[in-house]
């Protein structure tokens, strides 16, 4: 589906929730795709992308920053801690807190370099063993972790579990972050987007919908 389509179905679904188109990030989620798609997508003028792997990330943005200006860049994966400097190096939100180890880390990081990424806590909403990000009933007791360090903390991501509705983990999500001040939210992706935005997301990530299927390998 062309960009200019998906950004008038996020504008669409803010007019419906009567928010302001501004509250609103559209993150193109470029992991995968080949170059010429990416691209084409910076031609078209957008600028907020999402990444998954550090490497992979590494491997592609410093040239397209060379050749497009305002580029921002939000991680949306998994981050190891030795992966963490080059985290804060290349992306200007990083969506995948979800340890204390990773917090004291980049807030040392931070010190030393005298920067820091916007921060989203990512919350475990479905409680899936195989899935990163803290459980909803330690979701508190980290944010208060995250703020004890002085870090930039936004808001919270999650990734619904595949077979769930997932506007009940929006609202979960949502519901959390109220009760702690935090006024981002990253959540909804290609097939579930417009209910995020229903249920206040202020950072939809969207891959597929945007890029055309990944193909691996
Ligand atoms: C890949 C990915 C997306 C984008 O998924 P689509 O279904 O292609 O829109 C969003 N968020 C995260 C964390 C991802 O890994």
């Amino acid at each position: 589906m062309p960009l200019a389509e998906i950004q008038a179905r996020v504008n669409a679904a803010c007019d419906a929730a009567n928010r302001p188109i501004s509250d609103v990030s559209l993150i193109a989620v470029s992991k995968v795709q080949p170059n010429e798609r990416v691209a084409a997508i910076l031609e078209q003028g957008h600028r907020i992308f999402g990444e998954n792997k550090v490497q992979e990330a590494a491997g592609k943005w410093p040239a397209f920053r060379e050749t497009y200006e305002g580029i921002v860049l939000h991680l949306i994966g998994p981050l190891q801690t030795n992966k963490a400097r080059q985290a804060m190096e290349l992306a200007q939100a990083i969506h995948t807190l979800d340890r204390p180890k990773l917090a004291t880390t980049i807030a040392r990081l931070a010190q030393d370099m005298g920067m820091c990424p916007d921060l989203f806590i990512q919350v475990n909403t479905g409680e899936e063993p195989q899935k990163a990000g803290v459980l909803p009933s330690e979701a508190d007791d980290f944010v208060a972790e995250v703020r004890a360090l002085d870090l930039p903390l936004k808001g919270l991501m999650c990734i619904p579990p595949v077979d769930e509705e997932p506007s009940l983990h929006f609202a979960l999500l949502a519901k959390i972050a109220a009760r702690n001040g935090l006024s981002g939210l990253s959540m909804g992706m290609s097939s579930d987007f417009e209910s995020a935005i229903a249920l206040g997301a202020t950072h939809v990530r969207v891959g597929s919908a945007i890029f055309g299927e990944r193909v691996y390998g």
